[in-house]
């Protein structure tokens, strides 16, 4: 059979550890046998990193920025015991907060179903995607530990020099006091991002704040949503038949829990931090879970929202069987394939993902699933796979469908 052929290249992100040699394996048994993939490689593995000063993560973001799609594995985010473990010159920043910071964009996790793992929450039928935004708020603030009494005031200075002034609180004695901020740019890429996600993957779009509190702050976020939904995206979200829906947070959780899911739920940065734990492990397992970035000019960074799977990888090097599940990253390749296929009109390659998704999950269903899953599954009769059987047992799927 005639390999699947390309236009434009993929941005190719490789990384660490176990999903290191998963990348690999995906490749060898379920990539390049079936398309004569054109992808640009950059290894922002940590050594790689480290050698280039992590001007690799750079380039590869300015890549991604070029060819509009890109898929990434899993890479370490440097902690002390890296520093040592490969000598690093400096402690490098996380590629994805570095890759997010160039493309500007927000993440969208949604879990990947499939029969035998249910939902802990019963009436979810569909998978709920959180979008988050990732810029500001608590994760960039400023705080006081109060020492005793006295007077805490936010005092905001323009560049003319005026000035405005509000008295957060008169101490009596001792407490805390934290200051932070968001800005409409970033609030309204935030917005659009999500309201182009809600349009390419056809889903209601709903966002939630706490604005009836926070009458300033949280209201900025609903008025710029609001304002951006009127101007460019009611028309559009009409004629795709979606609903775009802002409610309270508080209303926004219940509602979640008695929904059959199906939609994107769009979240403040802390909101979204929390919630998306709470909606891959009701889900069932993180390494079910699909991740992507998108750019406010649709620029698109696939992929699985679980970390290089270190444990394994350790294992793996004293020559042990491992069960790593590697539907996430395989997911983050089909994703990639398919947005690529999108974009440069290559049916085929919206066919290829398409079947390979379906394969997998064929896969899992019949019983055939990684260790990880077999501890979770309600089917019966299950055989667990090592990390490469399973990707291989999904390539014979392929085959046969
Ligand atoms: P992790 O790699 O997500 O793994 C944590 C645990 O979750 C594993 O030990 C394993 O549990 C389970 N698990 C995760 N993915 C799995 C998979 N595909 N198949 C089977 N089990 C899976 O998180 P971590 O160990 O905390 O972090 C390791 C490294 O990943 C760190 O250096 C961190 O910086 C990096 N990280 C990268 C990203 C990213 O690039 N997006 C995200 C998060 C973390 P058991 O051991 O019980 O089997
Ligand atoms: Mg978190």
């Amino acid at each position: 059979m005639e390999k699947i052929k390309m236009k434009t290249p993929i941005v190719e992100m490789d990384g660490d550890e176990m999903t290191r040699i998963l990348w690999k394996i995906i490749k060898d048994e379920l990539i390049c046998p079936y398309i004569d993939l054109k992808s640009e490689y950059y290894d922002l593995g940590l050594a790689n990193r480290n050698a280039t000063n992590d001007q690799v993560t750079i380039d590869s973001a300015n890549a991604n920025k070029k060819y509009g799609v890109a898929v990434k594995c899993a890479t370490i985010t440097p902690n002390a015991a890296r520093m040592t473990e490969y000598d690093l010159k400096e402690m490098w920043k996380s590629p994805n907060g570095t890759i997010r910071a160039i493309l500007d964009g927000t993440v969208f996790r949604a879990p990947i179903t499939v029969k035998g793992i249910e939902p802990y929450v019963r009436t979810w039928k569909k998978p709920i995607t959180i979008a988050r935004h990732a810029y500001g708020d608590v994760y960039k603030n400023v705080e006081i530990d109060v020492p005793g009494p006295g007077k805490a005031e936010l005092v905001f200075t323009g560049e003319d020099g005026e000035e405005l002034r509000e008295t957060v609180f008169d101490f009596k004695g001792p407490g805390v006091l934290q200051g932070m901020h968001n800005i409409d740019k970033s609030i309204a890429s935030f917005a659009r991002s999500c309201f182009n996600y809600a349009l390419d993957t056809k889903q209601d779009l709903w966002f939630a704040t706490k604005d009836t509190i926070s009458k300033k702050y949280d209201h900025t976020f609903k008025d710029i949503f609001q304002a951006i939904y009127d101007a460019e995206y009611k028309e559009r979200f009409e004629k795709a038949g979606i609903v775009y829906f802002y409610t309270l947070i508080d209303d926004a959780v219940a509602r979640v829990m008695k929904s059959e899911g199906g939609f994107i739920w769009a979240c403040k940065n802390y909101d979204g931090d929390v919630m998306s734990d709470m909606i891959s492990s009701a889900f069932g397992s993180l390494a079910m879970m699909t991740s992507v970035l998108v750019s406010p000019d649709g620029k698109y960074e696939y992929e699985a929202a679980h970390g290089t799977v270190q444990r394994h990888y350790y294992k793996y090097l004293k020559g042990e069987e491992t069960s790593t599940n590697s539907v996430a990253t395989i997911f983050a390749w089909t994703g990639a394939l398919r947005k690529r296929g999108e974009l440069d009109d290559i049916p085929e390659l919206m066919q290829f993902s398409d079947r390979l998704e379906k394969a997998v999950i064929a896969t899992i269903e019949s019983g055939k699933m990684t260790k990880d899953l077999a501890l979770i599954t309600s089917l019966p009769d299950v055989t667990v796979l090592n990390s490469e059987d399973f990707i291989k047992a999904v390539r014979a799927t392929y085959e046969a469908l």
